[in-house]
């Protein structure tokens, strides 16, 4: 059934450059954005990526509070399943 929302995201991300988590915050973000606001209608492609790297850093550091600690791991073990899959 088609709902409007973006199904079977498929991201690659290169570990060797940046973490996986922040990746996938990074290339979630950009679909949040187009799905939410069709971003790219607003902003320029620069534009968007200023405001996907604000948001990187925003939930990532959100991720990374001691208290947040098992909602990383789940983050962590969620991003490997998809890996090996
Ligand atoms: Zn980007």
């Amino acid at each position: 059934m088609e709902t409007g929302k973006p199904t079977n995201i498929r991201i690659t991300i290169d570990p060797r450059m940046i973490g996986k988590i922040t990746a996938v915050l990074h290339e979630l973000s950009h679909v949040y954005l187009e799905e939410k606001i069709k971003s790219g209608d607003l902003f320029t492609e620069a534009a968007e990526e200023c405001l996907v790297n604000g948001l990187e850093t925003a939930l990532h550091n959100y991720l990374l509070a001691p208290s947040r600690a098992e909602l990383l791991a789940s983050w962590n073990r969620a991003i490997e399943r998809k890996l090996s899959s």
